[in-house]
């Protein structure tokens, strides 16, 4: 990859700080541009004495002129709980979002790369989901606000492309975790390890018996870039996930053997909406952009857990036990 100057849209944000680092140290020009709605300072802290670093606290739903090469747009509150808090708001950002960053791309002959997400395919009836199932979405429940804006954001991108010739790039992002993310965000993964590292209960919601697939940050982030990398023919969409497929209780059962945690699991209700199952046909992308997660659940919880434990200054459970003469 030739160093370029690069927009990344959240950057501060879990995803998008680990795509400013890795741009960065293949020598490119990284801007940030993100408003702290769920990013946070300190996931970019390291990143500011680097010179060919930039930060500009700015609101995607307004227009945006700076001049750059490509730009990854993930501006957009990836959680339930943060993405249902202000719906309105979370709609805006995607749509009013996609339509400035759309019209700089246009404006600077930018390419540009749109995060989207497996939501698009809500509860889906067909297993795994491949690129040209059309998706199973309730347009009025609780998720729309993230699922249809970011449908809407799609459809925009294929008609900049079809109506102005640009240059796109869309992924379809499915459950992506690791270090950076916020502890209480509300995602399963931070949300299990957490609740495990603090000797809380887990929640488990429904009876657990829904399934994710969960990628590690780093397979993602090398995904990202070989797609905005791939030749210009290549559009996507094509989904970026990792296709091993565990329920939401094998999640908390590997949580708690490898925080080492005595918290037990409390069954919660199951949020409306929630999608039964979750799993990425990766066909394309392998073919693609010769691209697959390397990382297992077990290693990428292996390299996640220790951050929670610094983050939140906890002990793991055995191990203060074993001091005090316990278990
Ligand atoms: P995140 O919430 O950690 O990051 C989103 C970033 O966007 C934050 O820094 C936030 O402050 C910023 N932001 C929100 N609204 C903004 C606005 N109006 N203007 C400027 N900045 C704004 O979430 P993430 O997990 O890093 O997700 C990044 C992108 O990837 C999102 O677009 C999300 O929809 C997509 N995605 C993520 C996942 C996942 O599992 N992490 C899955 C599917 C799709
Ligand atoms: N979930 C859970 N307990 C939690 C948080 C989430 O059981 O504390 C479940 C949630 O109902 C869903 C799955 O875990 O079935 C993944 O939730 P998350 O919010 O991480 O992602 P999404 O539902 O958007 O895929």
């Amino acid at each position: 990859m030739r160093p370029r100057r690069i927009l990344v849209t959240g950057g501060a944000g879990f995803l998008g700080s680990h795509l400013c680092k890795k741009l960065l140290a293949a020598g490119n020009e990284v801007i940030c541009v993100d408003n702290y709605y769920t990013g946070n300072k300190n996931n970019i802290l390291a990143l500011f004495d680097n010179p060919m670093f930039e930060v500009i606290r700015h609101d995607v739903t307004f227009p945006l002129y700076v001049e750059v090469d490509q730009i990854y747009n993930l501006a957009c509150p990836a959680s339930p709980i943060h993405y249902q808090h202000d719906p309105v708001q979370t709609t805006k950002t995607s749509v009013h979002g996609a339509i400035n960053m759309l019209g700089l791309a246009k404006r600077i002959g930018a390419r540009i790369l749109q995060a989207s997400t497996s939501e698009v395919y809500g509860d889906p009836e067909v297993h795994p989901q491949r690129e040209d199932y059309r998706g199973s979405v309730n347009p009025v429940g609780p998720r729309a606000c993230y699922d249809e804006g970011k449908r809407c954001a799609e459809t925009l991108f294929f008609d900049y492309h079809r109506q102005h010739g640009m240059e796109i790039k869309v992924a379809r992002i499915f459950n992506t975790y690791g270090p950076k993310m916020v502890p209480y965000d509300g995602r399963v993964v931070s949300n299990f390890i957490v609740q495990a590292l603090a000797g809380e209960e887990l929640t488990l919601y429904g009876d657990g018996s829904q399934t994710r697939s969960f990628c590690y940050v780093d397979d993602l982030v090398e995904g990202l870039i070989r797609l905005m990398e791939s030749p210009t023919s290549f559009t996507g969409p094509v989904n970026l996930g990792n296709p091993g497929e565990f329920t939401v209780r094998e999640l908390a059962e590997k949580v708690l053997a490898k925080t080492g945690s005595k918290s037990t699991v409390a069954m919660r209700p199951l949020p409306e909406d929630d999608p039964r199952q979750r799993c990425p046909d990766i066909s394309l992308a392998r073919k693609a952009l010769d691209w697959e997660p390397r990382v297992s659940l077990d290693e990428g919880l292996d390299r996640t857990i220790p951050y929670f434990r610094e983050l939140l200054g906890a002990q793991s459970p055995t191990a203060s036990q074993a001091r005090a003469g316990g278990a």
